[in-house]
């Protein structure tokens, strides 16, 4: 029997703001999100009375966890104060069912110039989506999970998805009185089940209720003293045996292939303390990710499928990853509707990720024909602006990526083995590994071409969609072909031309140069992320879009490896397994001999 498909919503409505002093007041709760003294306030109610940056009994990487991310103060602070008092990882993971837009942000940032961490977050905020979110600071040394929507069903995705307990709680939801949901024992039970015992929770609230609840879970609560400031907070440390125990994580991890895919999970594991040996046959960058001019724009759909999901947060977080390291050139793009099939595809998109303008203008805005004219002197029926749009020179990246004291290249193809986890990101030749018989993945031949066009026109910005423009100051990249068969260069050159005519203009145009490269795809589109087997993991098939999935893909599964929760939902961890192929052939009659992946 099939199952309803759950309702999914991609916006979430942000934060209704006051402001009074440049300090935000939220008028859903009639509250303030921090006092005068906000910075006092977070030494003196979460950080000593845990002792978390003293504790010696935690590991190499700590995990707080806090319910209320509000302007992400207290985050700054403690990241802040971990990185100047110790050695340690922070893992910092927050829940929020009103986050502040992108203008918020801007706003508050000034205030806060002392904190260089608040800066690079309120560039990159996490974005008004649901669900998880996941921003990396300090050269990864800071991780920060933001979880958006309600804290109760986030907790309990934490509860099930994250191996690792928290060693610490802040519980700073808007006071019980203005925002009782926060604080009912619900959220205080799905706390205990992501604690372990040693895990401390400290409050602003001294309320009664919350002190029982949390004794009730086995935590020993205690007053502390706040005065002349405020009479008293809470603190408390688990005492009972807690629902989760520390997770040890893998000191060594070998990975193959040196594209994107495989750059990115090694700078990700790498940059958590892992030695990452990395195999390649042929060189760093030599296959998809040879190109050094690649689009960074999100391929929306605009429905609620996983897929639909995946691509709009990879992309979120792909832009919030790739400023780290050299190659990106920030550009924004343009996707045009030509007709009215696209034009309602456009509108779509616009109404599902963009419906208050206002709000997301940051990322995503939606031109009429009018606008479009005006403002940026194209022709189409309607347009997205995608203001943080990239170029990616993919090459350099990926030896930005690779320059890291805990990675070693080794030219040389990869060996599975069953001493300690790889990852295999070989593009189309992963099928050649254990384990893969069921991938349904195969390889398609595209190509880039550089021209000098004809046309006096001015583009403002690259244009994607079907295809794409990338003006330049000497020379234009146009393409990309997309060869069912492989084609000869000069048919693929004539291609990328022609169908960009109405840019490039109509006279004669030569081909300065070009690259020819095959990408991987399998047979939904989606990429292939996840576990294969007790140590392999796999990171494929990113079509045309590796250089917006490939960062999360190594998001995933460094987290999987980490015991931390992935920052997608578990529908699209499932969407994108390697297993999905095995259940669909088996519903087919297709049957695999060998052991099953995972
Ligand atoms: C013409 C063209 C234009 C494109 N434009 C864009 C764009 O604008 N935006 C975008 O996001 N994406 C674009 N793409 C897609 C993007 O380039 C790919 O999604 C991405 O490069 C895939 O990266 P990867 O690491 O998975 O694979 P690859 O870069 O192909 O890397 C796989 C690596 O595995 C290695 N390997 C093979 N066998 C072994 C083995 N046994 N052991 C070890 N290593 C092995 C190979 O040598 C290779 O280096 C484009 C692709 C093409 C072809």
């Amino acid at each position: 029997m099939s199952q309803s498909p759950t309702y999914h919503q991609e916006y979430i409505a942000p934060a209704a703001l006051d402001w009074i002093n440049d300090q935000p007041f939220s008028k859903q709760y009639e509250d303030i999100y921090y006092t005068a003294d906000g910075t006092d306030e977070v030494h003196r109610i979460y950080l000593k009375p845990s002792a978390l940056l003293e504790r010696k009994d935690l590991g190499a990487c700590i995990n707080v966890g806090e319910l209320g991310f509000g302007s992400g103060l207290n985050f700054a602070i403690t990241a802040t104060e971990l990185l100047q008092q110790t050695n340690k990882h922070l893992h910092f993971i927050s829940f929020e069912a009103h986050p502040l837009d992108y203008e918020a942000w801007q706003k508050i940032a000034p205030t806060r110039a002392s904190l260089q961490i608040y800066r690079v977050l309120a560039d990159n905020p996490p974005p008004l989506l649901t669900g998880w979110h996941r921003r990396s600071f300090a050269n990864g040394r800071v991780q920060l999970s933001v979880y958006h929507g309600n804290a109760l069903d986030g907790l309990q995705d934490l509860a099930k998805r994250q191996r690792q307990p928290v060693d610490a709680w802040f519980l700073d939801g808007f006071s019980p009185p203005k925002n009782p949901d926060m604080w009912d024992l619900n959220i205080l039970s799905a706390i205990a089940d992501n604690s372990t015992q040693g895990t401390t929770v400290g409050s602003f609230t001294s309320a009664g209720a919350v002190r029982r609840g949390l004794e009730a879970l086995g935590f020993a609560m205690r007053k502390v003293d706040q005065q002349p400031i405020k009479r008293s907070s809470l603190a408390g440390t688990l005492v009972a045996n807690g629902a989760k125990q520390r997770q040890s994580t893998p000191q060594r991890v070998s990975v193959f292939g040196a594209g994107i895919a495989g750059c990115t999970v090694a700078r990700h594991l790498a940059d958590q303390g892992v030695q990452v040996q990395m195999f390649d046959p042929n060189g760093v960058a030599s296959g998809g990710s040879k190109m050094d001019v690649s689009a960074l724009h999100c391929r929306l759909l605009g429905d609620s499928s996983p897929g639909a999901e995946f691509r709009a947060r990879a992309f979120h977080y792909a832009r919030s990853y790739h400023p780290n390291f050299p190659g990106f050139s920030a550009t924004g793009a343009v996707q045009l509707a030509m007709n009215d099939g696209e034009l309602s595809k456009i509108r779509r998109i616009a109404k599902v990720y963009a419906p208050d303008s206002s709000a997301t203008q940051n990322w995503l805005t939606y031109l009429d024909e009018q606008t479009l004219t005006d403002d940026f002197q194209l022709a189409g029926l309607g347009a997205l602006v995608f203001p943080s749009a990239a170029i990616i020179d993919l090459p350099q990246l990926c030896h930005g990526l690779m320059d890291h004291p805990n990675i070693e290249f080794v030219k040389q193809p990869g060996v599975e083995t069953d001493q300690q986890p790889f990852i295999v990101a070989c593009a189309g030749a992963s099928k050649n590994f254990a384990n893969t018989q069921s991938l349904e993945i195969g390889e398609m031949y595209g190509q880039l071409d550089w021209i000098k066009p004809v046309t006096q026109a001015r583009i403002p910005m690259p244009i994607v969609g079907n295809g794409y423009v990338i003006p330049g100051d000497k020379e234009w990249t146009v393409g990309s072909s997309y060869e069912y068969e492989p084609w000869t260069s000069a048919e693929a050159s004539t291609s990328n031309i022609n169908k960009n005519r109405r840019f490039i203009g109509d006279g004669k145009m030569t081909s300065l140069r070009h690259k020819r490269a095959p990408r991987c795809v399998s047979s939904d589109r989606e990429p292939v992320v996840g576990k294969l087997s007790d140590m392999g993991w796999i990171s494929t098939a990113h079509g045309s879009m590796g250089t917006s999935s490939a960062p999360m893909a190594a998001a995933m599964i460094s987290s999987q490896l980490l015991g931390w929760i992935a920052p997608v939902s578990q529908r699209v961890e499932t969407n994108l397994s390697p297993q999905r192929f095995i259940a669909r052939q088996a519903r087919r009659g297709v049957k695999h001999v060998g052991p099953k992946p995972g």
